[in-house]
């Protein structure tokens, strides 16, 4: 009799130790699950890795995680003993593998009722419980015996639904319900705090585009002012400040790769005169008109501007004596081709031209250089006035001790 009860006493022990060996397997999902870093996974990764866990750990049929999206629970992962990828890493869950189980709408079947009331469900035997709906629970996956629907919520919030089976009936002891329950709502917070933190990225990412826009628009708008700032309101072509900035720029290229160099200065004549007979409106448009014309004689790196009320200066990087001066005859000509729309008889346009050319840029200061280069295209240009006007001049030692 001693032998029996000691035999018995033995058997108790040893389904008591099992037991305690299931449990503290269990309990390590959970310190598994609050282990994993969620800033590394997306929700559906951190779903999936919270199944494995607790498929590897605890000992159960049938483990499947349905989220909700609105009032519609979609089955994220779902994992059954005899699956072949049970165990596999997180990162091989693949979602064309799953099984087919259709999402179920709040408030319906097992699963709906769990997530509407936000309460645990236990079906010890599913075969005699009237609330388990064969024709609609048995589509999660294979003929349970029994089955725990464990809602996952974090705070109000009822975020999904863990479901497990196994095909014991009877099968799960309080300790389960408990050990779920804690799983679910570790794996509820860690759900709501990815939530969080995507959300703070999303927002920080459209406020980063939103001040990445605005700050293109503010460097647009900074290029549409130097821009204005260095253009001429009234005939479109650069001005005076950007003729003497960026010429500066010019000549010190040509500074450092020695290169023929060659300015014009044209100055309308008499247009004093054309502005006393036809109004001044008339003589805004003569120098759109010869603005116009100049553009088109410049060629891509020359810099065509106008640096006073009727003067024009065009820079000529790379450009001889007689480069300078082909433009020059060219100007002239197209000058007096133009077709100027007076309302009166028209007076006829010319311009008198005054050219520097430099064989080669001296060292110094290129602002310097650049100025004393324009006085001499100055001094050629008033040198034509004194000659009769429509003309062009080459600057010379000679006529510059003329003007002195
Ligand atoms: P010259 O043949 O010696 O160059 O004589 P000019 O009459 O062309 O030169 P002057 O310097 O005596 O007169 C220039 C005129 O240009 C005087 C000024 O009213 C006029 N002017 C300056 N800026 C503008 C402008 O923006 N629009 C118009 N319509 N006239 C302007
Ligand atoms: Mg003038
Ligand atoms: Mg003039």
């Amino acid at each position: 009799m001693d032998k029996m009860k000691h035999l018995a006493a033995c058997q108790t022990s040893s389904e008591m130790r099992e037991r305690l060996f299931a449990l503290l397997d269990a309990l390590s999902a959970i310190r598994l699950l609050a282990d994993s870093d969620l800033q590394y996974h997306t929700e559906e990764q951190l779903v999936s890795y919270a199944v494995d866990v607790l498929m590897k750990h605890a000992d159960l049929e049938q483990c499947s995680v349905f989220i909700a999206e609105g009032s519609i629970l979609r089955c994220i992962r779902t994992l059954s003993a005899n699956d072949d990828d049970l165990f596999t890493p997180m990162e091989a869950a693949d979602k064309e593998r799953l099984p087919a189980i259709p999402d179920f709408v709040s408030g319906e079947g097992i699963i709906g009722r769990v997530f509407e009331s936000g309460r645990l469900e236990y079906c010890r035997n599913c075969l005699n419980d009237e609330r388990y709906d064969p024709f609609r629970d048995i589509i999660l996956g294979f003929d349970a015996g029994s089955m725990l629907v464990v809602p996952i919520a974090s705070g109000r919030e009822t975020m999904g639904v863990l479901y497990v089976a196994h095909l014991l009936p009877e099968y799960f002891e309080p300790w389960h319900q408990q050990m779920l329950t804690l799983f679910c709502t570790l794996l509820g917070q860690m759900l709501r705090g990815h939530r969080l933190l995507n959300d703070l990225e999303t927002e920080v990412r459209n406020r980063t585009v939103e001040l990445e826009k605005a700050l293109e628009d503010s460097r647009k708008l900074a290029r549409r002012y130097k821009e204005l700032a260095s253009v001429d309101e009234l005939t479109g072509l650069r001005n005076r400040r950007y003729f003497f900035e960026e010429g500066a720029a010019v000549l010190a290229r040509a500074q450092r790769n020695p290169e023929n160099f060659s300015l014009l200065l044209i100055d309308i004549d008499n247009f004093k005169h054309i502005n006393d007979t036809l109004g001044h409106q008339q003589g805004d448009a003569v120098l759109s008109q010869l603005a116009q014309l100049l553009k088109a004689e410049g060629r891509i790196g020359d810099i065509v501007a106008r640096v006073g009320g009727e003067e024009f200066c065009i820079l000529l990087p790379a450009t001889d004596r007689e480069g300078a001066d082909q433009v020059a005859q060219r100007i002239q000509e197209a000058v007096a081709a133009l077709k100027i729309d007076f309302d009166s008889p028209d007076p006829g346009l010319t311009v008198s031209i005054g050219m520097a050319t430099w064989s080669e840029i001296p060292p110094g200061d290129p602002v310097r250089i650049l100025d004393g280069f324009y006085l001499q295209a100055d001094i050629a240009m008033y040198a034509c006035k004194r000659a009769g006007h429509n003309r062009r001049m080459f600057y010379s030692e000679e006529l510059s001790r003329q003007s002195a």
